[in-house]
């Protein structure tokens, strides 16, 4: 298997035999590394056929239930939840912020939107939204929003965007469960308008967290994840799709240092003990929080935050409507 983003070869990286979020085996278990670029992949690749039964759970985030239980957090717990709050600089992508880079009545399209949640903040500042979305569940949710979701993925657009563009493009922890990203970005790409905007955000493969956990980070969660990303990678797939980097965004740190995440963490290692003596990842245990936190606290952002955006420019001047 080669790399998909920068052709490089690949070597193998690890091995996950369980499925958290269903609690049963994984048979997707083996995942490789680019040697070139350090982009992760699951391999071999499974089928587009095969792809939807990995959703086929009632717990997945895309239907708004949460798979973390409420935890009674200790004195200990709240004190690094605490820390780790203070610390937190992270920014998630913010409507009202970002309405100042857009045109006035700006459009959206936002690709893998779920029930629309995203897209329900943006609606209210006056811009045009619409979003796609593969999940017959999450569209009648985003329906009852009011908000226009049609069926399809990055990979295969709805018909009813051919010839469409947007000034705004959002594939929001989207692209690390694409088959084909390169094919997903180029869509996206000529879904963005010339001069229009691209925001791409995935999980942050180079975090210390991730990297300190490895499978056992619930950031992993296979097979749902079919790439891995770090900045650099993320940086370069949208490049080679022909979008100009603008700049990172970083976000996702007080969540991780949660009493009710690091239980999630320590029980996919406990599960995955199930089908192997030896997991492939740690066990987040109370002092690997301390060490995390402390690790983390100071560091730079693609140590410290569990997720990446990049916001990319497609190039060429926005078409003005004549005077
Ligand atoms: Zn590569």
């Amino acid at each position: 298997m080669t790399c998909f983003s920068c052709g490089g070869q690949t070597a193998p990286w690890t091995h996950m035999p369980l499925d958290p979020i269903k609690g049963t085996e994984n048979t997707h278990k083996d995942f490789v590394v680019c040697t070139e670029c350090g982009l992760g992949a699951v391999s071999p690749m499974p089928s587009s056929e095969e792809i939807p039964s990995f959703y086929d759970t009632a717990q997945y985030y895309t239907h708004g239930q949460s798979h973390l239980a409420e935890v009674n957090p200790t004195l200990l717990d709240r004190a690094l939840h605490h820390i780790a709050w203070r610390f937190d600089k992270g920014q998630s992508l913010d409507p009202e912020r970002i309405a100042k880079d857009l045109p006035p009545g700006a459009s959206i399209c936002d690709l893998g939107c779920g029930g629309g949640e995203l897209l329900g903040r943006f609606k209210p500042l006056g811009f045009n939204v619409i979003g796609v979305d593969p999940d017959a569940a999450a569209r009648a949710e985003a329906a009852k929003a009011g908000i226009t979701v049609l069926a399809g993925t990055c990979e295969e657009l709805p018909a009813d965007l051919k010839g469409q563009s947007y000034d705004l493009v959002i594939m929001s922890h989207v692209l690390e469960h694409c088959r084909d990203p390169s094919l997903a970005l180029q869509k996206a790409f000529f879904l963005t308008r010339p001069g229009g905007m691209l925001f791409c955000e995935v999980p942050n493969c180079a975090a210390t967290h991730f990297k300190s956990l490895g499978v056992c980070s619930a950031m992993f969660d296979a097979p749902r994840h079919l790439h891995f990303f770090t900045p650099a990678c993320l940086r370069k797939a949208i490049s080679l799709s022909g979008f100009t980097f603008s700049s990172f965004q970083y976000m996702g740190y007080t969540r991780h240092h949660h009493a009710s995440w690091r239980q999630w963490e320590a029980s996919i290692y406990d599960r995955t003990r199930q089908y192997t003596a030896h997991p492939l990842g740690r066990r987040h245990t109370v002092l690997r929080s301390i060490q995390l936190l402390l690790s983390t606290a100071l560091a730079s952002d693609e140590k410290k935050y569990d997720s990446v955006a990049v916001y990319g420019r497609r190039p060429g001047a926005p078409e003005r409507a004549p005077v």
